[in-house]
């Protein structure tokens, strides 16, 4: 059964507003007992309501419905078995049993929980094992909340005595299909290991569990005039975070997960324990472990804890706006500003689409040209004014609009929350409609180009894909992007259910993913890859490259049980094509 994550514009609104209050949520959470009923589950879990509304159509599902898990035979043998048996669907069945006597009531068959975790409620892709195929969709077999490293580890342990997948979530806010079930398996949710565990001010560090959401880390941290900078989907995890090294809005200041994690807890797929590193802020000791998971997505261990860089709340901070009647002048004023070396915060770019959605959303009336910049600046009141007038004066060379800024925090929010409502106000445009958002980062010499093929597709393909004789089909599209990292999304708020519309979309992704690597750029600037982008990894890294990471994944998950199916496929394409099962467990003396 297709669990379905469209929704309408008042479900969208709805998500929106209970976003805001996720840290009242989870701060309650943190101090009152654990109860997974779907109810609370929906209330927190996912900073948003849309998991909720997907709940909603799902829950005559019986847990019957969940098949059981494959047989497993570590990789050096098969790599991928898929049968099922009696003796596996039993396996399963020891598996759950063990689980519910070790986490009682936070053992959960309940068919909501299934759903919610095992759709995800902003992707297009729901578990297939590749783009467009949604209607493969499968719900894990059951959800565990766990609340110590040491009870992840005990549930890992189960699960991998009897070979049954595991699949970590943080909030379910990643956008490529990564929470999704497609082999089934358990899924284990860390939202109610949230707390801050040390906080080092003077050392401009926090040891954080993994549940905690970055707004809430946020929200602790600005007592002590500290934030953390990674700033994703409101409510996102900092385990997610980690799992699909994520940025945002500000990464072009202070950079993305890669730089803003000192180490990390993970639990193994044995369920043995590592830490990744001590507190100092650089070292040179052996491997870099805690860069190998991040963004890993889930496939080699669950994260637990993390160790996080802090940076000190800004004296100063200033909002600005500007429009541009192309997206070319927009792109070349950012790559102008970034060569400069004027040090913004966050510059975002907002496409006439996009502008209308936010406009209708929120009923704000800002120009609907080509393309708009939002701006950031922060530091010292000196500073601030210097980098705003040399903005200014760079976006007026490039043909900008008027540039209006903001210090005070109220007029600040208003113009800024146009930029971050912009999920939103797009999936509500179009009433019950799917929102397929993708991502592609360039070096941003490319980037105009890059945004203007791109914009060129969204108007000429519908026409170009048309079958004669037939009206052209076409859906509401919005490009933003996190430019000053060349880094950007188009988001299509398509219905899946039209083979004309998917396959429009489809194209548009396609198009714009190959262009960026063909620039040197890459398939995926901040989404990760999920089940989405694993064509596309390939296209970008080449073959001896995914060989690599198969090699690794391997080495630590024997038996394929954490995340399956995402990133890469253990098995070669061209050699099952060819009835064989490349196996590498030694690079050197691969079969
Ligand atoms: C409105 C909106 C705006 C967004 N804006 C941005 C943006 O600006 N920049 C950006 O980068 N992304 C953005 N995203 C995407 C999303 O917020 C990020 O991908 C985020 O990192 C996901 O965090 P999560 O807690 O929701 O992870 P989940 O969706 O729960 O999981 C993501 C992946 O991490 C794995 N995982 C989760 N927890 C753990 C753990 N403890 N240990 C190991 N693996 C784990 C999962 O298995 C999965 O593969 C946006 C999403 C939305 C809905």
């Amino acid at each position: 059964m297709r669990c379905s994550a469209r929704v309408t514009r008042e479900q969208a609104r709805w998500a929106h507003s209970l976003t805001r209050s996720l840290h009242t949520h989870q701060r309650q959470h943190q101090y009152h007992s654990h109860h997974p009923s779907s109810s609370s589950r929906v209330a927190w879990s996912v900073a948003t309501g849309v998991a909720a509304a997907a709940t909603y159509t799902i829950m005559s599902q019986t847990v019957a419905s969940c098949e059981a898990e494959p047989a497993r035979q570590p990789s050096s043998s098969s790599s991928s078995s898929t049968s099922s048996s009696p003796s596996h669907s039993s396996s399963l069945a020891s598996c759950h049993a063990a689980l519910n006597s070790l986490l009682g009531d936070r053992f959960s068959l309940d068919a909501s929980d299934l759903a919610s975790h095992g759709a995800d409620a902003y992707s297009y892709h729901k578990g297939g094992s590749s783009a467009g195929e949604g209607e493969n969709a499968r719900m894990p077999s059951a959800v565990v909340f766990p609340l110590t490293t040491e009870e992840v580890s005990e549930i890992v342990k189960i699960c991998a005595k009897h070979r049954v997948n595991m699949i970590p979530y943080g909030s379910g806010t990643s956008l490529e299909g990564h929470t999704t079930a497609p082999s089934g398996g358990v899924c284990i949710d860390l939202s109610r290991m949230c707390s801050i565990k040390r906080l080092n001010a003077s050392d401009l560090d926090v040891v954080v569990e993994a549940g905690m959401s970055w707004n809430n880390l946020n929200a602790e941290l600005s007592e002590h005039g500290l934030f953390y900078p990674v700033d994703p989907g409101p409510g996102a995890s900092i385990g997610g975070m980690i799992g699909t090294s994520c940025s945002g809005t500000n990464a072009v200041r202070y950079g993305t997960m890669k730089q803003n994690v000192i180490n990390l807890t993970v639990v193994l797929p044995d369920g043995s324990i590592v830490h990744t590193g001590q507190r100092a802020r650089k070292s040179s000791a052996g491997y870099d472990l805690t860069r190998l998971f991040i963004g890993s997505e889930g496939t080699l261990g669950i994260v637990t804890e993390a160790t996080l860089r802090l940076q000190p709340l800004p004296e100063s901070i200033a909002v600005a706006t500007c429009s541009f009647d192309s997206l070319r002048s927009a792109s070349e004023a950012v790559q102008e500003i970034m060569q400069k070396g004027v040090r913004i915060n966050c510059v975002e770019l907002l496409d006439d689409g996009c502008m209308r959605a936010v406009n209708a959303y929120a009923g704000l009336n800002y120009p609907e040209k080509a393309a708009t910049l939002f701006f950031k600046f922060s530091g010292s009141k000196a500073t601030v004014n210097d980098e705003v007038d040399a903005t200014a004066t760079i976006t007026a060379k490039h043909g900008a609009g008027p540039f209006t800024f903001a210090t005070d925090a109220q007029a600040r929010d208003k113009i800024w929350e146009a930029r971050k409502g912009a999920l939103w106000a797009c999936i509500a445009y179009r009433d019950g409609a799917e929102a397929w958002t993708t991502d592609v980062c360039v070096p941003i010499s490319h980037l105009a180009d890059c945004i203007q093929a791109t914009k060129q597709d969204l108007l000429e393909l519908p026409a170009k894909l048309t079958p004669v004789g037939e009206p052209p089909v076409s859906f509401p599209t919005a490009v933003v992007g996190h430019v000053g990292d060349g880094n950007f999304h188009v988001m299509m708020m398509m219905d899946p259910s039209n083979p004309r519309e998917l396959h429009l979309a489809q194209q548009v992704n396609e198009r714009m993913v190959r262009r960026a690597i063909s620039m040197e750029g890459t398939c995926t600037g901040e989404h990760g890859v999920g089940v989405g982008k694993k064509k596309y990894l390939r296209e970008e890294l080449g073959t001896e490259a995914i060989q690599l990471m198969r090699t690794i994944k391997r080495a630590i998950d024997p038996y394929n049980l954490m995340n399956p199916g995402k990133v890469f496929d253990m098995d070669d394409e061209e050699n099952v094509q060819r009835g064989k099962t490349l196996i590498i467990t030694d690079r050197n003396n691969s079969k």
